[in-house]
């Protein structure tokens, strides 16, 4: 009989080792320090190294993330499986290209999975609208003048009326963009988030299953949405130059905005997770960043982006300074500014 199937036989109240008794959810004897999923765990590391070794490593990935789950998080092999991940990651994580039959498998899996996205989206628009408008609200308020919580209702106003379903078609592509950066992260690092994952708009996504095994793992998740919908917003503003269609125009103005709320450092949004990464003097290296770019474009979103970003400066830090979510955060923000100079925008009126 195994170690693990005598823990089942001695039933879940008592250790099969030394007989403490065990709580409920107890991945570890607190008596003797004996996995309680030692079977389960051997097991998946088997399956993990085959799929790191038939090339699968998207698969391998989410194995290894798997095991995690099982293992203290203070335990030397729960360090060892982090390491494992952020090596596997390093390595092109699951965009490592496969060999025939393997890759049109993967291709499909992703349309599946961009398919039940889009319904989840969909479904959760109207909700995370009304999220949105609630907790931007509350900031704006506390923060500045009441007058631009008016002038963006008034702005959002003019705009509908303008342009009418066409400009809340775009708003929500342009979101939908945002997210799918999030997911493609999500996917090539091999974490499985069950709907609903996102509040979309706000990238305050809720992940069920695995979580991110560092800071910097958080943080790069957590840009990927900003980066995506910069890319969105610049095709919104090129494509209004080529056509002179007023609606791409709008849309774009939303985009820049909306990404550029999400790079507020605080809650769950995406600048807070990249901020999670940073330590205290990379806090306010961003901090100088922020103050030269509202210098340059007057964008008043930013004066509300650097009060939360000053507030993290005194706040606790992790200890290893991480540069190139630093450079992203901070390319980020200056890109979206410039994109939404306050001569234009709804938030300089
Ligand atoms: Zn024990
Ligand atoms: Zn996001």
């Amino acid at each position: 009989m195994s170690d693990a199937a005598a823990a089942v036989a001695a039933g879940p109240g008592a250790c099969a080792g030394c007989g403490t008794e065990l709580g409920p959810g107890r991945l570890s004897c607190p008596g003797c320090g004996r996995l309680l999923h030692a079977d389960e765990l051997r097991r998946l590391a088997a399956e993990a190294a085959a799929q790191e070794a038939a090339g699968e490593i998207g698969d391998a990935l989410g194995t290894w993330r798997e095991a995690l789950l099982l293992l203290p998080a203070d335990s030397g092999q729960h360090a060892g499986i982090r390491a494992r991940i952020e090596e596997l990651v390093k390595r092109g994580g699951a965009s490592v290209k496969r060999k025939g039959k393997a890759k049109s498998d993967g291709r499909n899996a992703a349309t599946t999975g961009i398919g039940a996205t889009v319904l989840a989206f969909l479904l959760k628009f109207k909700t995370a609208l009304f999220l949105l408008l609630g907790k931007g609200k509350l900031l704006l308020l506390g923060l500045t003048k009441a007058g631009t919580i008016l002038s963006m209702m008034v702005w959002v106003g003019v705009y509908w009326r303008a342009f009418g379903w066409p400009f809340a078609v775009g708003v929500v592509a342009a979101l939908y963009v945002h997210e799918m950066g999030h997911v493609w992260e999500l996917r090539r690092r091999g974490m499985k988030a069950e709907a609903p994952m996102f509040i979309p708009g706000l990238g305050a996504f809720v992940m069920l299953r695995h979580h991110p095994v560092s800071p910097t793992e958080d943080a790069r998740i957590g840009l990927a949405g900003p980066i995506w919908g910069l890319g969105a917003t610049v095709a919104c503003f090129g494509l209004y130059l080529a056509t002179g269609a007023k609606v791409l125009y709008a849309v774009g103005e939303a985009s820049a905005w909306l990404n550029l709320f999400n790079l507020l450092p605080v809650w769950q949004l995406d600048g807070g997770r990249a901020f999670n990464a940073l330590t205290r003097p990379q806090r306010w290296m961003a901090v100088a960043a922020l103050a030269a770019f509202y210098v340059a474009t007057r964008d008043r979103m930013l004066v509300i982006v650097l009060i939360g970003a000053v507030a993290r400066g005194f706040m606790k830090a992790p200890d290893r300074p991480d540069w190139r979510a630093l450079a992203t955060y901070a390319a980020l923000a200056g890109a979206l500014a410039f994109l939404l100079p306050s001569e234009t925008g709804w938030i300089g009126r």
